[in-house]
């Protein structure tokens, strides 16, 4: 029996949290878990909270029943998905501390081990991956397939990051076989943008600028533009993947304005920097090659403070070779 398994043996009620600014591996996770919890124990008393997400995963079921408040209830059982500290919880960060018992799920290096139980694998490409894993397979309907397929196309950028792994296309057909309707839940959650999405991204490419010998490549956007084309951080899924794809570059930085002075950073490297560690300095984490951070000053600081870091461990590998 899975850890997940015994936990839920043994509990009435069970929240479920992700991290904020929810992405396709959070809700998906929440969402299949939410779902599986539902068939498998119907007597439970749960619920899942999570900031606002993009309608393009309306199709997920359980999507209209996420509580975006937090309200006075209390739950016995706290999982929490895809997120790889406290802070990562925002808001809802309250049920955890309430809670008797909590449960961490997630594949996170810069996982701090913050659940009571940390189910946390780094190797994994998704948190649906090591979800599905802790699952009775037979117990997983069409629905949650969906919600697992989501998360797993979602982190590893359809099936091409080096987070894929034989393991995470094995478990990818599992879930195909369950008969979803993989083609449109990549098109429609994935690639097919709206207009002024399509002008965000086609804005955020032509301001881009490389530096560091042509190795990086840094495009930003403030808020100012972002009220102009009426967008927010949710249309902005996807700049950062073609940004990642110009041609001899190494680090990719992608920013968007989230205050006065501060931005939020998105990071990807090709195959020598190790961004997590970057971002991890920074007070944001994630993984090697895509990883995240809240930073603070001009869009001047905030390059030149990643810049120095990114540097040095191209530096570093230089003296190696
Ligand atoms: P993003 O650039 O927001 O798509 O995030 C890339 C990866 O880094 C994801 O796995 C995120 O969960 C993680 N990440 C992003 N921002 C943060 C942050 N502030 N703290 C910790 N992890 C983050
Ligand atoms: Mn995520
Ligand atoms: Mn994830």
């Amino acid at each position: 029996m899975t850890l997940l398994e015994q936990m839920l043996m043994n509990t009435d009620s069970v929240v479920i949290l992700g991290h904020v600014r929810p992405d396709g591996d959070c809700l998906g996770s929440a969402l299949g878990l939410y779902n599986y919890i539902r068939s498998l124990r119907p007597d439970i008393r749960m619920a899942v909270y999570l900031e606002e997400a993009s309608p393009k995963f309306a199709y997920l079921k359980g999507f209209e029943e996420i509580r975006h408040r937090t309200d006075d209830e209390n739950y016995h059982l706290c999982i929490c998905v895809d997120s790889s500290d406290r802070e990562r919880l925002g808001e809802f960060v309250c049920y955890l501390d309430r809670a008797q018992s909590s449960l961490c799920l997630d594949h996170h290096v810069t996982n701090t081990g913050y659940g009571e139980h940390n189910v946390v694998e780094d190797k994994a490409s998704s948190t649906c991956e090591v979800l599905f894993k802790q699952m009775d397979e037979s117990r997983i309907d069409k629905a949650i397939a969906e919600c697992l397929y989501t998360g797993i196309v979602h982190d590893t950028g359809v099936f091409k990051f080096s987070c894929t792994s034989p393991k995470t296309m094995e478990i990818a057909g599992h879930l195909m076989a369950k008969g979803i309707d993989f083609g449109n839940i990549i098109d429609d959650s994935f690639y097919r943008k709206t207009y002024i999405q399509n002008q965000i991204l086609g804005r955020a490419l032509l301001e881009s600028i490389t530096f560091l010998d042509g190795k990086c490549i840094f495009s930003a956007i403030r808020q100012n533009e972002m009220k102009l084309y009426g967008v927010d951080g949710k249309d902005m899924d996807g700049i950062i993947d073609q940004l990642r794809l110009t041609e001899g570059v190494e680090v990719a930085i992608f920013m968007y304005q989230t205050g006065a002075s501060e931005y939020k950073v998105s990071l990807r490297s090709q195959s020598i920097v190790d961004v997590s560690r970057v971002a991890f300095f920074f007070g944001g984490g994630g993984h090697v090659r895509a990883a995240g951070c809240t930073m603070s000053g001009s869009i001047h600081d905030v390059i030149n403070n990643l810049s120095l870091h990114i540097e040095k461990q191209l530096n570093e590998r230089e003296q190696e070779d």
